[in-house]
């Protein structure tokens, strides 16, 4: 039985941990925050919750759709509103109806991660790892050792991997690889609007040349309006998130609140509460080859959504590539 060190709680880290202890592995995963999920992320807002990240799962019958759809839970909701795109109305979305769940995807990524018995080490940022005698040592950001484990799973989006990853000698192959992918910012504005009419739709994505890239309403997702007030979503497109990543929070909204009220309505001119999120790394504008980012034998292996642009699912499967890359290597060995 081997010790393998997981970094990151995402979706790709999920993946990866999951099928290492159900391979009878020991598992430690390492994450930076304090809580789980990464990009499936979800915070309170008075009594409601938002998901202020992946706005849902689009599932496509792999394993993670398996997962989420065995989670014994009356709390999944399988959106029933149209998604589309702006225009001439909302039209469907093609394909299975995107997935929620109800307490938020953050709730979704604990029991995920519960259910098979892993219990991350929270607020932990691994920041170095060393050749050790019998494995990879690893050491957080305040300096100190997180021990030594036979392998190594790296899932945190291709920059932040790749600083780490070139802190040892057998990961600098795979950091010149992630070093150059980039990542789109997104700024993401919640409210908290008093809607006279439900809109008939989940979501509307915006096109190339629109401000807002995704506007969606969380009372589609089986969560009620608090008095009468429906949270909403909105993604600032990646050009604009770049061009005002850095600026007030007042400056955000004096752009994002009339472009959100040309798709729901006056009421955003004045919600009753607003809130900004802004992520750094929101999704990769390329990505690199799992084979090549993982060479058979390593014990130091990536996975996440720099090695594939398919979405949740091929993200979720990317871990579990990784998981099934070390136990090929230990049968080898
Ligand atoms: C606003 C927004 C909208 C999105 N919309 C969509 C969409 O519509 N469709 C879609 O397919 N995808 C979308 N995405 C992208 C999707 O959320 C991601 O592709 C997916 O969640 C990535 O999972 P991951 O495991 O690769 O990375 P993450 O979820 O980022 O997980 C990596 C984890 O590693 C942790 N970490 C990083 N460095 C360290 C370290 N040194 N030590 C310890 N922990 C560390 C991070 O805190 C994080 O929890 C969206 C993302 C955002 C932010």
């Amino acid at each position: 039985m081997a010790h393998i060190a997981v970094i990151g709680a995402g979706l790709s880290g999920m993946g990866a941990a999951r099928r290492l202890v159900r391979a009878d592995h020991t598992v430690t995963v390492f994450e930076k925050s304090r809580g789980v999920g990464g990009r499936m992320a979800s915070r309170r807002v008075g009594d409601t919750v938002i998901d202020h990240g992946l706005p849902a799962l689009w599932l496509d019958g792999g394993a993670l759709s398996e997962r989420v759809r065995s989670l014994p839970s009356q709390a999944l909701v399988e959106i029933s509103l149209p998604v589309g795109g702006r225009g001439e109305g909302v039209t469907c979305d093609s394909g299975a109806p995107p997935v929620a769940y109800r307490p938020g995807l953050t709730t979704l990524a604990k029991m995920i991660l519960s259910d098979a018995g892993i219990s991350p080490v929270l607020s932990a940022r691994i920041a170095i790892m060393r050749p050790a005698s019998g494995g990879i040592e690893l050491g957080d950001e305040q300096g100190n050792g997180r021990g030594v484990f036979d392998a190594v799973v790296v899932s945190a989006p291709a920059p932040q991997a790749a600083e780490l990853l070139a802190t040892h000698p057998d990961g600098q192959a795979a950091a010149t690889l992630l070093g150059d992918v980039s990542y789109a910012p997104a700024l993401v504005v919640a409210l908290g609007v008093d809607l006279p009419a439900r809109p008939p739709w989940f979501g509307v994505r915006g096109g190339p040349d629109d401000a807002l890239s995704w506007v969606g309403v969380e009372t589609a997702k089986g969560r009620e309006a608090v008095d009468g007030i429906v949270p909403v979503v909105a993604h600032l497109s990646p050009r604009i998130s770049r061009d005002l990543y850095d600026v007030s929070e007042d400056t955000v909204l004096e752009v994002a609140l009339p472009e959100i009220e040309e798709i729901i309505g006056e009421s955003a001119r004045e919600p009753e509460w607003v809130q900004v999120k802004r992520w750094r790394f929101a999704r990769p504008e390329g990505t690199r080859d799992f084979a090549a980012l993982n060479p058979p034998g390593s014990r130091l292996m990536v996975c996440g959504d720099a090695t594939t642009a398919d979405g949740a699912e091929a993200v979720y499967a990317s871990g579990i590539a990784a998981a099934n890359g070390l136990l090929a290597a230990f049968a080898g060995s």
